[in-house]
């Protein structure tokens, strides 16, 4: 605009002074051309006067100057110049103002020489006689004036340019100020021209009217940020290039990545093929889905591409954290693959001696033998199955839940006396000691807890050994510990044996019964009520069961997790 109104100045600035210069020439032009013929007019008249009183002496003695003075005769023949030889000159009465001058007395007339650039103004009176003085003056013809003039014109136009030069930057500058100094934000009317004041006042209503989205895309953006940020779940939002238009917290935490300004695309969370793949078939407008093992555990990506009229505009992925589901679901594998190998594993010996009684291959003396071993692999299928009941009552919680005040004591006590059999077998002695501290919850279970940690103690206890059961008080807890002086459980194997069906030497273990299920129903069952389980053992000394109950019972439980 400034450039605009500048040039325009100087435009106006140059054509004016050109035009008031050529318009100036002009009538200094005229001025001079009229000055000259009165001038003339009048000298020609005293000469005319001269001539007539003195006669053709006046003519010859006289100096005229740059004045040229023609006398010609009534017909027209030239009879003094005082210029130029009079018999070289032509008949003259054909002249304009020669013509003019013998008709009415006076006379004049302009010529205009083009090779001299020149005007020449005559002046003729006619004598008594008859005869015409004529005057002549020549001077520039106005293209030579106007040329004359152009180099004076021209310093004159550059001065004029010189100024308009620095007054238009000037002007320029100072009318758009106001312009330049208009807070486009807060327009106000009355600081700048009134020719601006519907404009601003548009801009005022327009500039009102983009705050107002601008608060409500500011307020949609958070509340949509603390939507996404509260998620657990990562949220990816990307265009179609995969350039991240929104992503939350989660999504970085779960690929393991930390948020920065590198990262544009969707494709720089991971490097994973798997996840590349993923998000280029959501591109390509199918739902994709992927499994990704990162440092921080499984995730599970699901991307959808964004559809709209049948474009693809980008996609939406989300990141879920499927450690968990991904545990249970290799646990619930691995359980599987092992209660029908503990199954199998009886059962064909069953099957086996079964098949052979059949076959008439057993001798008489041999069937009660068999017969033993039958009920033994009977047991071992029965006990495996109650406790894979047990686990699966606990798991899902549906256990029979008669919760009541159950004395740990004779708890403990009755487990002695179910087990003093299998003590007295091994040689093993039991001793009880401790509080009768009550606990609530359930007797089945509490009891299914105490007898496995009693049933182990003396299975993997050595013969003539021993093992105690205490039960104590400590504030708004029952603490029951259970020892003995067996085998002790190796380092390496503490942390396992809480796994179903871990058992620490299989080989072993083998020669002892049991189903590697009966710690999994004790860290069970103690989490069932809300309390814990530690153990601690050394190898070749003996092992020390510690559970801790709260007095209040499951009644307290809160809903634990189970994992192992
Ligand atoms: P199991 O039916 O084999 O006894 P458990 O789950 O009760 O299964 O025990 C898991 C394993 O932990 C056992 O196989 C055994 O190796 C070890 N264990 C458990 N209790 C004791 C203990 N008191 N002394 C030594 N080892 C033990």
């Amino acid at each position: 605009m400034t450039k605009k109104i500048f040039a325009s100045i100087m435009a106006v600035s140059c054509i004016a002074v050109t035009v008031a210069m050529i318009f100036l020439t002009i009538l200094n032009y005229r001025a001079t051309t009229d000055s000259t013929a009165g001038d003339l007019a009048e000298s020609c008249g005293m000469i005319a006067s001269a001539v007539e009183m003195n006669g053709g002496r006046y003519l010859d003695e006289t100096d005229f100057g740059e004045l040229r003075v023609t006398w010609i005769t009534r017909g027209g023949r030239v009879i003094f110049d005082s210029q130029k030889d009079p018999d070289s000159l032509d008949d003259h009465s054909g002249r304009e103002e020669v013509a003019e001058a013998i008709e009415s007395g006076e006379g004049r007339s302009e010529r205009y020489s083009d090779t001299l650039m020149t005007t020449t103004l005559n002046h003729a009176h006619k004598l008594r006689d008859g005869s015409v003085i004529r005057v002549s003056n020549a001077q520039r013809s106005f293209p030579a004036q106007l040329l004359k003039s152009f180099q004076p014109l021209l310093a004159i136009l550059a001065a004029v340019t010189l100024f308009s030069f620095i007054s238009a930057s000037l002007i320029s500058r100072h009318i758009v100020k106001p312009i330049n100094n208009i807070d486009l934000d807060h327009p106000k009317t009355e600081r700048s021209y009134k020719e601006l004041a519907p404009l601003l006042r548009k801009l005022r209503k327009q500039n009102g009217k983009v705050n107002r989205q601008m608060i409500e895309l500011r307020q949609s953006r958070e509340q949509f940020d603390i939507i996404t940020e509260s998620m657990s779940e990562g949220l990816i939002i990307a265009d179609q290039k995969a350039n991240i238009l929104a992503s939350n917290a989660s999504a970085y935490r779960l690929l393991g990545v930390e948020p920065s300004e590198e990262q544009h695309t969707a494709f720089s969370l991971c490097h994973n093929e798997e996840f590349r793949r993923c998000i280029q078939n959501a591109m390509g407008g199918m739902r994709s889905e992927c499994l990704l093992s990162t440092e921080g555990g499984e995730r599970r990506v699901i991307a959808s591409p964004a559809d709209n009229c049948g474009s693809v505009t980008g996609f939406v992925a989300f990141v879920l954290d499927v450690t968990e589901q991904q545990q249970l679901e290799t646990m619930r594998r691995e359980f599987t693959s092992n209660v029908s190998h503990e199954l199998k594993t009886p059962l064909t010996t069953i099957y086996g001696i079964a098949d052979m009684l059949a076959n008439g291959m057993v001798k008489a003396e041999d069937v009660s033998r068999f017969g033993g071993d039958i009920r033994g692999e009977s047991e071992r299928l029965i006990n495996l199955i109650n406790d894979i009941v047990s686990l699966s009552q606990l798991d899902e919680n549906t256990a029979p839940r008669q919760d009541e005040e159950v004395d740990m004591y004779e708890l403990a006590e009755e487990v002695i006396a179910r087990l003093d059999m299998n003590a007295k077998e091994k040689n093993i002695t039991a001793s009880l000691e401790g509080d009768h501290v009550k606990v609530i919850g359930s007797r089945t279970v509490l009891s299914e807890i105490i007898y496995n940690l009693c049933d182990n103690a003396i299975k993997y206890n050595v013969s003539g050994g021993s093992y105690s059961v205490r039960v104590s008080h400590i504030p708004t807890k029952a603490l029951i510990t259970v020892s003995d002086t067996g085998t002790g459980i190796p380092d390496e194997h503490i942390d396992r044996i809480f796994e179903r069906f871990y058992r620490v030497d299989k080989s072993r273990s083998r020669k002892i019964k049991g189903t590697g299920l009966g710690l999994s129903i004790v860290k069970h069952g103690v989490s069932y009520h809300n309390g814990t389980v530690r153990v601690s053992s050394k190898s070749g000394k003996g092992t020390k069961f510690i559970i801790e109950l709260p007095v209040e019972g499951a009644s307290a439980k809160k809903q634990t997790e189970i994992s192992e």
